[in-house]
């Protein structure tokens, strides 16, 4: 049994009635949330002679973030000048992407798994829902991530990503892999590790991979992380090759429901809007990566208003929520061309939405810094120049809070970082194996 005391900071709650509480504790015990209260409780409460006490003065305390859709194996492309210049997304895909993820190796994929929670800890991320391809190094890769996502402490979700675009015997290997990874999920039950069944996107994937993809997905429960009408060339093509939407051939296949996450959904009309509706399936924005793409912007606002349940990621972008937060918001008021939408939705769907798509992947009370909730917590170095309450809060996380320090990374009960020092992990020595890596794979692209 162990327990850590986090005393004399401003514990934020959030969830649906988020509180703002000044000079607070939080006790964790092994992985949960034991108790939160006032710091005048504290000389009653009960602490372990072997407790760590940690001194949250002048700091925030609150749940870790949450990265909804994310691309590890995109670490090692940091830099990498070599690909042709690209007019559109799909010459993006084929000059960079699908590129690179045929010259990643089984180290490759841990590595650039590594690299990218190393990062995750000091930006206080504590969960991320992955998706991976690795087209020449398909079998084992899941594990390979798996076994660096258990070194770093974090939680993620992953999946790999099946797609005609390799041709047949890649397609099958990935629904292999997908298969095996949920079943040994599946029979885990790990707090840490859990698993989609991974689809590129409609317009890589034939009728016939998808129906066997269906089919294995369902075989082992499973639901569905798919790259859903990013770019207008996925409404194109689909509309081309099956003579329907994207969203009406998955829904025909059966990819939606209740745990499936649709990537992105920048080129979605109002029946596609209303059929995620239907079948209560999530969809994770990703503003940033849009934008760099050049593919358009999602509705947020509109998606929220239509009661779907909408969530943000990052697309590998970097792993900082709060960043993408920012990009979230100026980008709806773009899209309507006025300064008064988007605020409250955005920051709905970081940190109220992004917490119940993990709850329903996980089914474990994760997301909120309240009494029985796993213990992901991060303390932010923040102190507030103007009032902060839970009325205030939002503007606060928004222009104040999202250019602050992460101090120290909890997940899981178990502390990762700690006044800015990785606790397990050697930064430079991941590195300096990253870094050789990556200039092989470099030197062959
Ligand atoms: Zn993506």
């Amino acid at each position: 049994m162990s327990q850590i005391i986090l005393k004399n900071g401003t514990v934020v709650t959030l969830g649906d009635n988020n509180q703002v509480l000044q000079d607070h504790f939080v006790s964790i015990r092994d992985d949960v949330i034991e108790k939160v209260a006032h710091n005048k409780e504290l000389a009653d409460f009960k602490i372990d002679s072997d407790a760590t006490i940690i001194n949250a003065s002048q700091k925030l305390v609150m749940p870790g973030f949450i990265n909804a859709h994310m691309h590890y194996y995109s670490s090692f492309a940091r830099g990498l000048n070599k690909a042709a210049p690209s007019n559109n997304f799909t010459e993006i895909l084929n000059n960079l992407w699908w590129r690179l993820d045929k010259k990643l190796t089984l180290d490759d994929c841990y590595f650039s798994a590594l690299v990218a929670n190393i990062e995750a800890i000091k930006k206080g991320t504590t969960t991320i829902i992955d998706h991976h391809a690795s087209v020449n190094a398909v079998k084992g890769s899941l594990d390979k991530i798996a076994q660096a996502v258990k070194q770093s402490g974090l939680r993620a979700c992953l999946c790999y990503e099946v797609s005609d675009r390799d041709g047949e015997a890649i397609a099958k290997q990935g629904i292999a892999e997908n298969t095996e990874f949920i079943q040994s999920i599946n029979e885990s039950n790990s707090d840490q590790l859990k698993a989609l069944f991974g689809l590129h996107a409609s317009f890589t994937i034939s009728d016939e991979t998808l129906k066997q993809a269906v089919l294995a997905a369902k075989n082992c429960q499973a639901f569905f992380h798919i790259h859903t009408a990013e770019d207008l060339a996925d409404q194109e093509i689909t509309l081309e090759k099956t003579g329907k939407r994207v969203v009406e051939r998955l829904y025909s296949a059966g990819v939606l429901g209740d745990k499936t996450i649709c990537v992105h959904g920048v080129h979605l009309n109002d029946s596609e809007i209303d059929l995620l509706k239907t079948t209560d399936t999530m969809v994770v924005c990703n503003p940033q990566s849009n934008m760099n793409n050049a593919v358009g912007i999602s509705d947020i606002v509109k998606m929220t208003e239509k009661g779907l349940l909408v969530g943000l990621g990052t697309d590998a972008m970097t792993v900082n929520m709060l960043e993408e937060l920012r990009f979230a918001i100026w980008s709806q008021k773009l899209k309507y061309n006025h300064p008064g939408v988007g605020f409250m939705e955005c920051i709905n769907a970081l940190i109220n939405n992004n917490a119940k798509i993990v709850r329903r992947l996980w089914d474990e009370k994760i997301g909120e810094l309240k009494e029985g909730f796993k213990a992901d917590v991060i303390l932010m170095d923040y102190s507030p120049p103007t009032p902060l309450d839970s009325q205030t809060f939002a503007g606060h996380l928004v222009f104040g809070v999202s250019q602050a320090s992460v101090d120290t990374t909890i997940a899981n009960g178990k502390i990762l970082m700690q006044n800015k020092k990785l606790q397990d992990l050697d930064e430079r020595q991941i590195h300096d194996q990253a870094l050789e890596l990556a200039q092989r794979l470099w030197s062959e692209f």
